[in-house]
């Protein structure tokens, strides 16, 4: 049996790694989800099979539990609330790393020194990022709006992370399981994790999001090596080396540190007011179709505005128009726009949009000094200037698309709302751009009709 068993894990493993693979171009992405979903079939259902398994009603039942609210959940969850899903999700491994962590130090039966400071570190690093994790998802969910701060902050979080360290070290240096010192240890460890995260701005959700995935990996992986569960080490060191991976591209896109991200005061100051010269000009659909109509070259650069209004379908029709008369249209991706990594991609990629017309930012920005429109729909912080130019503004330094450098700028967006770092848009306010107010799809649905007429 213990050889079927490793032979089973081993599959499940090489399904993970497999289901990831595919995962990377979203022309495959949907059967990767399924392998790596059979891959996680696998691996429950011959833990069944473990020695020293007896409580099986109680497996049975937390599995059925989490099994359906996990389906009717992820069936019901709208595409636009998927980061707070991921957010959740990511916080519920970090917590089950941290529970078994908890189990097993309340058993006190150690193999070796080795073995306990893994269980140890693995419920220190998952109880940050369950905490962290749940906090992530209530900046997402719209619970906690700003992020919270106060002198000394980052002292008292040090402090606090001391006192979990120190009595993590306790538990390793004298072995000594007595409950208080396992509740103190995990207390200050979960304190920690939500400390961490609440005085990080909007704009910087991202990076910290990869990174308690990326935790979240690797107190799995611990947690694998105290169990001796050889499909838990694999998948947690799956998770942890792609999170991590995730972390470096997000950090790199918003040109910051990881160390500058966690303990900087970057976006903090979400909704802080910046007084923008001049006033946002409106324009109708008709003369927005008419620019794009006449135009040679056309960017369309989308945004979170676009996931919510769904607009993917129309947006694709529009171009399809565009690309029968003759105009050049490109995309152009910001790495965090929307509310999750390839957010956009994933949405264009379902419309049919063809990969090859979708250009990161690096490749696209310099086309915008020739491009005639640059069409906004639902993006505003990556394409905020004041990142470039103004460096009192709380998002400067992190790249943007340089839409207000093309000849004329067209934003579809509803009305005079701030984007998820709550700052003032210069672009809006520029004398080469009008305003298309109105939802996304609804007014890319009317600039259809209007180059239809021409
Ligand atoms: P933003 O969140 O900056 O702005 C979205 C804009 O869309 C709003 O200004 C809103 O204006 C408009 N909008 C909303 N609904 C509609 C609609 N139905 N029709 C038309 N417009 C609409 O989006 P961006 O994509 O530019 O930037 C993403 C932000 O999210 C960045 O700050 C990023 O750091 C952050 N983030 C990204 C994550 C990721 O992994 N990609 C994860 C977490 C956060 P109005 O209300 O006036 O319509």
């Amino acid at each position: 049996m213990h050889n079927i068993i490793q032979i089973s894990y081993f599959i499940a493993a090489f399904l993970f790694i497999f289901g990831l693979k595919r995962m990377s171009s979203p022309l495959t992405a949907r059967d990767g989800i399924i392998w790596a979903g059979v891959g996680m079939l696998v691996a429950s259902l011959i833990t069944f099979f473990e020695p020293g398994m007896e409580n099986y009603l109680l497996m049975t039942t937390a599995i059925f539990v989490g099994g359906v609210a996990a389906f009717w959940s992820g069936k019901k969850v709208a595409m636009t609330d998927m980061p707070q899903m991921i957010a959740l999700y990511n916080g519920m491994g970090g917590g089950a790393a941290g529970a078994i962590a908890a189990v097993e130090l309340l058993k006190g039966d150690f193999h070796s020194q080795t073995f306990l400071t893994l269980a140890v570190l693995g419920a220190l690093i998952g109880s940050i990022s369950f905490s962290g994790s749940m906090v992530a998802f209530a900046k997402l969910q719209g619970l906690i709006r700003r992020p919270m701060r106060f002198p000394g902050q980052q002292l008292f979080n040090i402090a606090v992370f001391l006192v979990a360290a120190g009595f993590g070290a306790v538990l390793v240096i004298q072995g000594e399981f007595t409950g208080s010192i396992i509740l103190i240890f995990f207390a200050a460890a979960l304190a920690y994790g939500m400390f961490m995260a609440l005085p990080i701005g909007g704009a910087d959700m991202p990076v910290v999001i990869s990174l308690f995935n990326a935790l979240t990996g690797l107190a799995v992986a611990f947690e694998g090596f105290v169990l001796n569960n050889a499909a838990m080490i694999i998948a947690g060191t799956v998770v942890g080396s792609a999170g991590t991976l995730l972390t470096q591209l997000m950090a790199r896109a918003m040109n910051r540190s990881i160390g500058n991200v966690l303990f900087s005061s970057f976006g903090a100051s979400g909704g802080a007011e910046e007084s923008v010269e001049g006033s946002m000009k409106p324009i109708d659909a008709v003369d927005a179709g008419v620019m794009m109509a006449f135009a040679e070259r056309v960017i369309i650069i989308p945004g979170y505005g676009m996931a919510v209004a769904q607009a993917q379908h129309k947006i694709f029709e529009l171009m399809e128009m565009l690309l029968a008369r003759g105009v050049d249209v490109k995309f152009a991706i910001h790495p965090v726009a929307g509310r999750m990594p390839g957010h956009m991609n994933v949405l264009l990629a379902e419309a049919n949009v063809p990969y090859d017309r979708l250009y990161d930012l690096d490749e696209i920005n310099a086309a915008f000094l020739q491009t005639d429109v640059a069409l906004v729909i639902g993006a505003n912080d990556v394409v905020n200037p004041s990142a470039r130019t103004n460096p009192d503004s709380p998002i400067y330094g992190m790249p943007i698309l340089n839409a207000d450098q093309a000849k004329n700028v067209i934003v579809i967006k509803r009305g005079q709302g701030k984007g998820f770092s709550g700052v003032e848009n210069a672009l809006f306010f520029g004398d080469n751009t009008r305003m298309l107010y109105g939802d996304g799809q609804a007014m890319v649905g009317e600039l259809i009709e209007a180059v239809k007429e021409f």
